[in-house]
């Protein structure tokens, strides 16, 4: 008698309770399964780092055609990316004076090379991105321009974009302003002597200037000499390559549906990683989630979902989503964009999820489907949240185009200490928050894939 509102509009399809039931059952088993933990363990120790036009990449596309068919999907196959590769070489900076002293530093993405040998220069001290913007253009000749904002620690990630354009665009304000080289604090949140690299809006070739990130107690000791009244002089030498044309793939896993198998729930995460770890948290767990949860829901729902959950592990994500816009590319062009019912990528870390965000594209038809799921999750210490949302950064190019997107919230406080820096590896990944991430996946695969109704 409570559903009667509910069946009054004959658009509301009703969630099942053999649809409920089935993802209880999931979800319950699920909680005791490391299966996503064991395939990271694998990513990450048999293949390790996995930056485009590496072998590292290589193996590691090898490995996942071999994992998703040992997992038992029933259609594996992979798709050309083309892209313009670089990679990291040389990389060396000291401060000359006033006493020398080693400083900890990494290239960011598509950096220039300095001259052979490096280059030496005073540096100049910029607390942000904006204040740089004040100097006057060629006032910096002859120097290296240094952005020591820090960015801020918080469980949603939410500091990240605001501090990153030092990173992405600061080496064209530097060039803008006469620099020779453009120095940041890291975009991290860590105290450790990590620096952390990540991409600069460039897409090929290389940046205007060499582009460097420092550790954050690195970017400290530079910012106390200047306390102290000092200008010190650093010797930067950074070497890197443009390899051109390279391919990549992305590679894809598919549960063919029961009722409806042109009809995909896209799952996935990024393959590739930055070169300096092993790409545990970024974004090997986001992988191993997705690629267990499918297999999980093959294995052990009595019922194949009525439509067919397709795992993308998206190729060169962290050069700027290039994998997700190659194929989402592709799917406009063949018209099959209109068959992606919903989708989601985990790619924020292995901490747990608290909560699950629905994009502004989901029909108000559809929205009990995902209170039903946030339900179901509560037991997992999940909560229905607000605010609209991409689904993660390889779904930027699908939710452009229309397809609705749930966010599964991770919570991401110690994201940041790790992130594009040898720090991310295996071991900071607790298995019990991998248990809990393949659960709560599991509920939302299920069913988004069986329901039968539209989620647009
Ligand atoms: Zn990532």
């Amino acid at each position: 008698m409570l559903t009667a509102p509910v069946l009054a509009n004959d658009n509301i399809i009703p969630v099942s309770k053999e649809t409920k039931d089935i993802a209880t059952h999931l979800r319950d088993k699920a909680i005791d399964d490391d299966s996503a933990y064991e395939i990271l363990k694998s990513l990450t120790t048999e293949v390790g780092a996995r930056h485009p036009g590496t072998p590292g990449e290589k193996a590691g596309i090898e490995w996942a055609i071999n994992k998703l068919k040992a997992l038992g999907f029933d259609k594996v196959y992979t798709e050309d990316v083309n892209m313009n590769g670089w990679l990291r070489g040389v990389e060396t900076a000291e401060i000359l004076l006033p006493s020398y002293q080693k400083l900890i530093i990494t290239a960011l993405g598509r950096s220039k090379s300095t001259p052979e040998g490096g280059l030496e220069a005073d540096i100049v001290h910029f607390k942000t991105y904006a204040d740089l913007e004040k100097a006057l253009d060629g006032s910096l000749k002859g120097k290296i321009a240094f952005i020591s904002n820090r960015m801020q620690q918080l469980k949603d990630g939410g500091g990240y974009g605001p501090a990153n354009i030092a990173r992405s665009k600061g080496h064209e304000l530097a060039a803008q302003k006469g620099a020779e080289a453009l120095l940041i604090r890291s975009i991290g949140t860590d105290d450790h002597r990590n620096p952390h690299t990540g991409a600069t809006n460039v897409a090929m070739g290389y940046t205007a200037v060499p582009a460097v990130a420092l550790s954050n107690p690195d970017a400290d000791q530079l910012v106390r000499l200047m306390d102290y009244g000092h200008s010190p002089k650093i010797r930067l030498n950074i070497q890197t390559k443009d390899l051109g044309p390279i391919v990549t793939k992305n590679v894809i896993g598919e549960i063919t549906g029961r009722e409806l198998p042109n009809e995909v729930v896209v799952i996935g995460g990024h393959l590739d990683s930055w070169d300096l770890g092993t790409g545990a948290v970024d974004d090997g767990a986001g992988v191993a989630i997705a690629m267990a949860t499918g297999a999980f829901i093959k294995n052990n729902a009595k019922l194949r979902p009525r439509r067919t959950i397709r795992v993308i592990l998206w190729g060169a994500e962290e050069l700027g989503l290039i994998g997700a816009r190659a194929y989402a590319k592709a799917r406009q062009e063949d018209g099959t964009i209109a068959n992606h019912v919903i989708g989601s990528e985990s790619d924020f870390g292995a901490g747990p999820i608290y909560g699950l965000q629905s994009s502004n594209n989901v029909s108000p038809n559809a929205i009990h489907v995902v209170d039903t799921m946030a339900g179901l999750m509560g037991k997992l210490g999940v909560s229905r949240r607000s605010g609209d949302t991409s689904g993660g950064p390889d779904m930027i190019p699908l939710a452009a185009l229309g397809v609705p997107a749930l966010n599964l919230m991770q919570d991401g406080t110690d994201y940041f200490d790790l992130h594009h820096t040898p720090d991310d590896t295996f071991d900071k990944v607790n298995p019990e928050h991998m248990r809990q991430n393949l659960a709560v996946w599991t509920v939302f695969t299920f069913i988004a894939a069986e329901w039968p109704g539209s989620f647009k």
